[in-house]
């Protein structure tokens, strides 16, 4: 099956879906109304990535935002197509904002699931260890604001991969998405990538084609690679041993762009993997399905 014929297939359920939703309103000028949207799934994951669809003529609606990161959809016939993110924090769905000249009325509340991240409840206080020293925190608050201005920037970007994302690492998984800990039921600490083993010098790929936006060392991350792949999606790999890239490379998917390390901190080498939609970090495994 090539490419293409892969992309026409995967829309199908949401062109049954869209159709469906269609009411009789006859909307007006460019404005959408509720009803000129689907998504899916029904209830999209905290911390997940999902899909909406809309009508190819409202698809240039330029300020259509869900949880407050820009849509860029694709036309494919009468339908469009967007990839959208759920926070994991989110606990009482999403909003798709649909300005139109003023008109919010096309807004739209999208609902959304728990996620079903193993939390660890801790039955003492956590400790934290000690706390860094003004100067790290103000370096490490400078990372993030970087971090964050290369997914901001992402939207910018035009779509940079057409075939679906891989795993960085063909290695097991040693720690899942989302996992965290919980002290007198708030979260304390969540774990917001996915780690691959690796021993040291073992090959880290691009989970897709892309730009290469940051290399740096991180207090925290240590040797940090992150990749633009455009509309708004984002990776990064971290705790490297060697970075192969350079800011400005452009890179094919599955490229060798890095090597595992234990840079950072980290008790051990393997690769912390990221991703994000704007500046909403998501489980990377969503990043397989998404065409
Ligand atoms: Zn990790």
């Amino acid at each position: 099956m090539t490419g293409l014929a892969a992309l026409r297939v995967g829309l199908v359920p949401l062109v049954i879906l869209l159709a469906g939703a269609g009411g009789a309103r006859m909307p007006t000028a460019d404005c959408a109304a509720p009803s000129d949207f689907a998504w899916q799934p029904t209830s999209p994951k905290a911390g997940s990535l999902f899909r909406v669809a809309t009508l190819a003529r409202l698809a240039t609606a330029p300020t259509a935002t869900v949880a407050g990161e820009p849509l860029h959809f694709r036309v494919t016939g009468d339908s469009a197509f967007a990839i959208a993110a759920v926070p994991i924090d989110s606990t009482t769905g999403v909003t798709l904002a649909w300005p139109c000249g003023g008109d919010t009325s096309g807004n739209v509340r999208i609902p959304t699931a728990a996620g079903t991240y193993r939390l660890e409840r801790l039955r003492v206080a956590p400790r934290f260890g000690t706390p860094p020293d003004a100067l790290t925190a103000e370096r490490m608050r400078l990372e993030a604001e970087r971090a964050a201005t290369v997914s901001r920037k992402a939207h910018d970007t035009p779509r940079q991969w057409l075939l679906p994302f891989l795993a960085p690492r063909a290695s097991r998984i040693t720690s899942p998405f989302g996992g965290g800990r919980t002290f007198n039921g708030a979260v304390t600490s969540r774990h917001m990538g996915t780690d691959y083993a690796g021993a040291v010098g073992a090959p880290v790929r691009a989970a897709n084609s892309g730009i290469v936006r940051l290399v740096d060392r991180f207090t925290l991350g240590g040797n940090v690679i992150y990749l633009d792949h455009g509309d708004g999606l984002v990776t990064a790999y971290l705790h490297l041993s060697k970075q192969l890239v350079a800011v400005g490379d452009t890179v094919a998917r599955g490229d060798t762009i890095g090597r595992v390390g234990a840079t950072g901190r980290v008790t051990g080498p393997h690769l912390h993997f990221i991703a994000r939609y704007g500046t909403i970090t998501v489980d990377p495994a969503g990043l397989a399905r998404q065409r």
